[in-house]
């Protein structure tokens, strides 16, 4: 069951708005439903709204800008992906990318953002695996009457749906994603849009609805008109009437009332994006060589007694086998020797360097600060148990090496060390 943090979620939790930031990830351009109040073709860095990004990243290049965007905004509590299309109309992208960070960041709170057509029961399964705790499930109405009206089109697979069938379909698809979302204890906000004329009359039926079905919080969300869009003229709902709306609905649901309507690449706190900002490092990751890079790393280094298992701990390792694949499997290629230890930041440094031709360190545990400093030279380390040879095979295949990750009891340590060394200052530094 997925381990939640309320505490430090600013969307879900406004008074931690001022302390703790997003980032929305933009890795999934492709969409399965055309809103009519959405265009997804114009850019402006100064337009806020959803389904806008400037460029799309893959898994890999996201987790490059993660750690640069955490380096120069550490309030940074949650990764989300909102777009620029559905995550679930991209679940490969997505869910590549979800393990990733969880491998990289394990306290980083994960966050997706969807229409629900496409979050299938297995996507859920692997979603609470993964350990991504919140979910909002944008949901217009429980009409398909009234549904039918906002969607131009619904895609499923290679068929098109429009109308009351396409409403019917997509209607279904959503509520049985809510209901898995909480039968398997993710925490589920509802986004509504106010579409007047449309539904705005219907949005306490929705929010009566989602109560029905365990949902945490609901956001009414007034629409912002978008040119080149059926519902441009529809005209955008006065605050006093979102403030009906809301307090109609508070009766049902707790009420999200400081929604900012991000882009699909927001970055920073809520009241304080830093998009802008932030838009050349995010251009220039979009642009990375990840694939040069892992030529450049033909290497994998690994932690073991024997080698035969990845059994040692990172901090207690004083060689690291050096290993090759090769055209029949994988070789030996040497053995190197670790840093000394008692040099704190310093020896994590030099471990970077020794490894600077290793694509990834397969190691029984590692502490934050090494991890941190590890993934800044880009080097991934992969925390198990398992036989060498196995986990070879996953990182070299690029397979999703979280489903290696040893299960074990937490300890005292916060770097996550099984044993408790003298020195241990119980956040992974002292085993440096
Ligand atoms: Fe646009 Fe999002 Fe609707 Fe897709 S689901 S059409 S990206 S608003
Ligand atoms: Fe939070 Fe609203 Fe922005 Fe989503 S769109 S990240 S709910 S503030």
């Amino acid at each position: 069951m997925t381990t939640i943090n309320y505490e430090q979620h600013p969307c879900f939790n406004p008074r931690v708005k001022g302390q703790f930031g997003r980032v929305h990830l933009p890795v999934a351009p492709k969409c399965n439903v055309q809103c009519n109040y959405c265009n997804r073709k114009y850019d402006c860095v100064n337009e806020s709204r959803p389904g806008v990004t400037s460029t799309v990243l893959s898994p890999e290049q996201a987790v490059v800008y993660m750690d640069k965007v955490l380096e120069a905004e550490p309030r940074i509590t949650v990764a989300g992906i909102a777009g620029p299309g559905d995550p679930f109309a991209n679940p490969e992208e997505t869910l590549g990318t979800m393990r990733l960070l969880r491998q990289q960041y394990p306290d980083l709170i994960l966050c997706l953002a969807t229409n629900g057509l496409g979050l299938k029961p297995e996507y859920v399964e692997e979603i609470a695996e993964i350990g991504v705790s919140h979910v909002t499930v944008t949901i217009n109405a429980v009409d398909p009457e009234i549904t039918r009206h906002v969607y131009r089109w619904v895609r499923d697979g290679t068929r098109a749906l429009q109308g009351k069938k396409g409403a019917e379909l997509l209607l279904e698809r959503q509520l049985s994603a809510i209901r898995a979302l909480k039968a398997a204890g993710v925490v589920v906000k509802a986004n509504c849009i106010v579409l007047p004329g449309i539904n705005d009359t219907h949005i306490v039926d929705v929010a009566k609805k989602m109560a029905e079905l365990g949902v945490d919080l609901f956001n009414a969300m007034a629409m912002y008109p978008t040119p080149e869009t059926p519902f441009e003229s529809l005209g955008e709902p006065d605050a006093i009437y979102m403030a009906q709306i809301r307090k109609a609905c508070e009766r049902y649901l707790p009420q999200m009332r400081h929604c900012t309507r991000c882009r699909a690449d927001a970055v920073g706190l809520l009241g304080e994006d830093r998009s802008s900002e932030f838009h050349g490092c995010l251009v220039a990751c979009s642009r990375s060589a990840v694939p040069k890079h892992q030529i450049d790393r033909p290497y994998v280094a690994v932690t073991s007694m024997e080698g035969l298992l990845v059994n040692q701990h990172l901090g207690e390792s004083q060689t690291l086998q050096i290993w090759q694949q090769t055209d029949t499997g994988f070789a030996f290629v040497e053995e190197r020797n670790a840093p000394t230890p008692g040099q704190g930041f310093e020896r994590w440094k030099q471990l970077a360097g020794i490894l600077k031709d290793c694509r990834a360190v397969l190691t029984s545990g590692i502490g934050t600060t090494p991890r941190r400093i590890l993934v800044k030279s880009g080097i991934m380390p992969v925390e198990t148990n398992s036989f060498i040879e196995m986990a070879l095979q996953a990182v070299y295949a690029g397979e999703d090496v979280s489903k290696l990750k040893p299960k074990r009891q937490k300890s005292e340590c916060g770097g996550g060390k099984t044993t408790v060394s003298a020195g241990c200052r119980g956040d992974g530094t002292g085993c440096g």
